[in-house]
């Protein structure tokens, strides 16, 4: 019987993980992310997740639902837009997938702000280790609905980072739909390139290796229903 010690998790899942074509929460993969998260929770671990796909989810509503063509400007107060109706769809999905499992989320939605305060980081971590003490999940995103360019994360997987060290977390687990960190940029339609399995040290080479963010781009291609701009 292994008698490891209670770990400390971050789990962070991007929007093109959780999101199905069409830019919906794919209700499949957060039924198994849940599952998953509660299990570790119930073996004695904590577990925070940082959860993007609000833009996506909220885009993919106002998409669905409009009677007539809609025209969606890709600038930074839409984008903001979406997620605020994005988010509540998400933290919906969330609370009933966790509900299944008995399990209680709670939404925190941060800003760089929060974190670079004292005050404010000490704030946010008492509140996340309270919550940890009353077995909820945390559920972390930016708040996409303040946030401009100048006081953004940059992308969920700095955020996650941050989160991570917020909470002195024993380790932190990145969903990807990218395979790992590539020797050079995998082209489209050729054979990709063996990952590297293990970076001992992050030096100049390293970070030239690590591009900015992206995902596959076949996730968000079908649009056959939907009344918007592409
Ligand atoms: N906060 C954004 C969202 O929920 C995602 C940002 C990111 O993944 O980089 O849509």
């Amino acid at each position: 019987m292994s008698s490891q010690p209670p770990l400390r998790l971050v789990v962070k899942v991007g929007t093109s993980t959780l999101t199905n074509a069409n830019g919906g929460v794919d209700r499949g993969f957060l039924s198994d992310l849940t599952r998953q998260l509660a299990i570790e929770q119930r073996k004695g671990n904590e577990v925070i997740l940082v959860s993007s796909g609000a833009i996506r989810a909220g885009r993919d509503l106002l998409c669905t639902t409009a009677s007539t063509p809609l025209t969606l400007p890709d600038t930074l107060p839409y984008k903001q837009a979406a997620a605020a109706i994005g988010q509540g769809q998400l933290m919906h999905a969330y609370t009933e997938a966790f509900a299944w499992r008995d399990v209680n989320c709670a939404q925190i939605l941060l800003t760089r702000d929060d974190l670079s305060d004292r005050r404010r980081f000490l704030n946010a971590r008492n509140t996340l280790l309270a919550l940890l003490s009353l077995g909820a999940i945390p559920v972390i995103n930016e708040n996409d609905t303040v946030a401009v360019d100048e006081i953004k994360f940059g992308d969920n997987d700095n955020l996650a980072a941050l989160v991570a060290t917020l909470v002195s977390a024993d380790l932190l687990l990145i969903l990807s739909d990218v395979g790992g960190l590539y020797p050079v940029k995998p082209e489209q339609g050729e054979p990709e390139p063996p990952i590297i399995p293990i970076v001992e040290k992050v030096d100049a080479h390293i970070m030239a290796l690590a591009g900015g963010a992206q995902s596959h781009p076949h996730r968000y291609r079908a649009r056959a229903t939907r009344k918007c701009n592409p």
